[in-house]
């Protein structure tokens, strides 16, 4: 600012700047109808901030510069409802929403029948919250947490630039009375476009991302520090006016929001009969998946508010209102454990394993619970009864839990104080909703166990790639390797990369390995120092696991090419109850080991070979097998010790050294040969 205003002129400027800020923001948000461009109201803003700057006895708490602010909190205040946030009937189909107007008929004279008529709105997916302006600032808001009671987020919904900090009161029309307090209630919701922006970035930063808009827009509005809440792109959307200001029907209710400067949903119509209700619903059902936001059905309310005061409440629900939801997505199924997975940034995520049940055509056998906060949002216990959603391809989830169909059996799910990868402590830094384990490694040491596992030389599981096995870590699916063996195809589908005959490959893939040699099965343990050929040694001497699980630490160093360094961690395996608890584990998803058969004829006993190049009528493990039930042992490094040198096609440099060594060298047709 070149010149410099009086006091006078700088009060008058930045009043006129706010209500003008103010004012596009209204096009802005509620309208859909802006006047100016970003960059003028860039300038228009970035003025205010240079004349409160300057001036700054004429900030004021509406203004457009305060929305950030506030120290990180240490916890959420409590806050108690005055009126009750309840929660809404559903209807699944067409036939309970006619059944639930039946049942309101019934408490309704002839004449209010005659005159019966609808509201219906979109249900957007997000946070239920409730806004109280004070003389038109926003004074308070707050999550619904149980109905009664919810959490003080003032400060950070005070960041959501399309909520208003001051309600546009003058836009009353005159036979509208002003309380001094208003409360209006609505959802704060995340766009698709939104929450996948913020998920890319989550995983760039290397934090934990979410599972779906409503997880990322309930956890974006609970953040103790407003700032991480004022990043994050959330969206408003009004349903609900709480306070009487003269407004007789729910649509009216709506017109007023609006107009006081809070958005609300555009589709939102009034309706004259259930007929154009149904009408509406069928059409944005199949508009859906092209919302730039998630809604999970429609909500009817009886458009009289006398009328709808009038029916009254049964229990937690109000019988004029009622949500109409999408098909085939839920289904009601039990908890039969909770089990907790980790990460790839060393989150801890709860995941319920379910009794499996069909959703949309597939067998679903788990559901997220997404964190500790969500768990105890629903109530969910081990045993409960739940409703669980598949929504898009989003991995299913437990969204409700039907407590009346308890048994008292019922246990509590406590997060483990330590990872139950690792053993390393959990910690749940404040304000953060996720646990994390401490030690950094963990789940880098989980992913590479998992390759190893289902690699070539052990348990050779085809389609199962590093991939494959990230995604199916990040999503809960598999804990331990036993697990793989019991995927399902219903667990697969949902995944993104995975259709029907993908997801139908991988198992069958899965489930043809169910059966492994016990070298291979050494091998796939993964213990530290057995290698490819120690397994084999290992194998061959025993014979069976049960003999190897009893072996002491002299009965392993009998093993001839075993020394004690690699016999102690053997032993110390097998003495891990952790590890014993794994086996029994593999055993119980119906891994069976196939006992050798060790043929008599041993002609290549004591001798070693080593191979080179590729072979054109089997595979270098097919021939590695055959040596080895011949009784041969297999080497990787040429040394004056070695006996034979299978030569193939484009031999290595092995092939250079033995020659100089003067090894016998094999071709591929002599080889044949020998093992006939
Ligand atoms: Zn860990």
């Amino acid at each position: 600012m070149a010149k410099k205003l009086s006091k006078t002129e700088a009060r008058k400027r930045i009043e006129k700047l706010r209500k003008e800020i103010q004012h596009h923001d209204y096009l802005y948000y509620v309208l859909n109808k802006p006047e100016i461009s970003d960059a003028a109201y860039d300038s228009l803003k970035r003025e205010l901030i240079e004349l409160e700057e300057q001036f700054p006895e004429f900030i004021t708490p509406d203004s457009p510069t305060q929305r950030v602010g506030g120290a990180p909190l240490e916890k959420f205040e409590k806050v108690k409802h005055r009126i009750p946030m309840l929660t809404l009937q559903d209807a699944m189909d067409e036939k309970e929403l006619l059944d639930w107007q039946g049942r309101i008929k019934k408490l309704m004279t002839p004449s209010e029948i005659e005159k019966l008529d609808y509201f219906a709105e979109l249900k957007m997916d997000g946070l239920a919250t409730s806004l109280i302006y004070k003389n038109g600032m926003l004074f308070r808001a707050a999550t619904r947490g149980d109905g009664f009671t919810g959490e003080d987020i003032t400060q950070n919904v005070r960041t959501i630039k399309c909520i208003p900090l001051k309600l546009r009161l003058e836009e009353l029309p005159k036979k509208y009375k002003i309380p001094k307090e208003i409360e209006i209630r609505g959802e704060i919701y995340m766009s698709k476009k939104a929450f996948l922006e913020l998920n890319k970035e989550q995983k760039k930063k290397g934090q934990g991302t979410f599972a779906n808009p409503r997880n990322a827009a309930a956890g974006s509005a609970r953040q103790l520090n407003p700032e991480v809440t004022a990043v994050r792109k959330l969206g408003f959307s009004g349903y609900q006016l709480v306070t009487n200001l003269g407004q007789k029907t729910h649509q009216e209710s709506h017109q007023l929001i609006r107009l006081l400067g809070i958005p609300e949903n555009p589709f939102n119509r009034y309706c004259r009969n259930l007929g154009e209700v149904i009408k509406l619903h069928q059409r944005i059902s199949k508009e859906r998946d092209k919302l730039p936001y998630e809604i999970d059905g429609i909500v009817i309310d009886v458009n009289n508010d006398n009328l709808y005061k009038k029916l009254g409440i049964v229990g937690r629900t109000p019988r004029g209102g009622i949500a109409y939801k999408f098909p085939g997505i839920e289904a009601t199924t039990k908890v039969k454990e909770i089990i907790v997975q980790v990460g790839r940034t060393g989150k801890l995520t709860p995941v319920a394993i379910l009794k499996p049940i069909k959703l949309g055509g597939v067998t679903i056998s788990r559901a997220t619970l997404h964190n500790a906060d969500e768990i105890e949002r629903l109530g969910v216990k081990i045993g409960d009864t739940v409703i669980i959603q598949r929504a898009g391809d989003v991995i299913p989830e437990v969204i409700r839990v039907l407590p009346s169909l308890r048994t008292g059996k019922e246990k509590r799910f406590r997060m483990p104080p330590k990872c139950p990868f690792c053993g390393t402590k959990i910690i749940r830094e404040p304000g953060e909703v996720d646990y994390y384990c401490q030690n950094k490694k963990c789940f880098a040491a989980i992913k590479r166990y998992f390759y190893h596992f289902v690699s070539k030389k052990a348990f050779d599981i085809e389609h199962l790639g590093p991939k494959i096995i990230d995604q199916l870590l990040d999503e809960g699916l598999i804990k331990s390797p036993a697990d793989i063996f019991l995927l399902e195809k219903g667990d697969l589908i949902p995944l993104e990369r995975f259709a029907e005959k993908s997801a139908k490959n991988l198992i069958v893939a899965i489930q043809s390995r169910k059966e492994i040699t016990l070298a291979k099965f050494i091998y796939a343990l993964g213990i530290r120092n057995v290698g490819e050929e120690t397994s084999q040694d290992v194998a061959e001497y025993f014979g069976s696991l049960e003999g190897l699980k009893n072996a002491s630490l002299e009965d392993l160093q009998e093993i001839a090419d075993i020394g004690p360094v690699v016999a102690k961690s053997i032993n110390l395996w097998f003495r891990q109850k952790r590890n014993l608890k794994f086996l029994g584990k593999l055993e119980k998803s119906g891994v069976k080991i196939i006992t050798q058969k060790k043929t008599k004829f041993q002609p290549f006993k004591g001798k070693t070979f080593i191979l080179t190049g590729a072979l054109e009528t089997m595979t270098r493990d097919e021939a590695k097998a055959k040596i080895r039930l011949l009784g041969g042992k297999i080497s990787e490094l040429v040394s004056r010790r070695t006996d034979f040198v299978i030569v193939g096609k484009e031999p290595g440099s092995k092939y250079e050294i033995a020659k100089k060594l003067g090894i016998k060298i094999v071709k591929e047709k002599e080889f044949l040969e020998m093992l006939k």
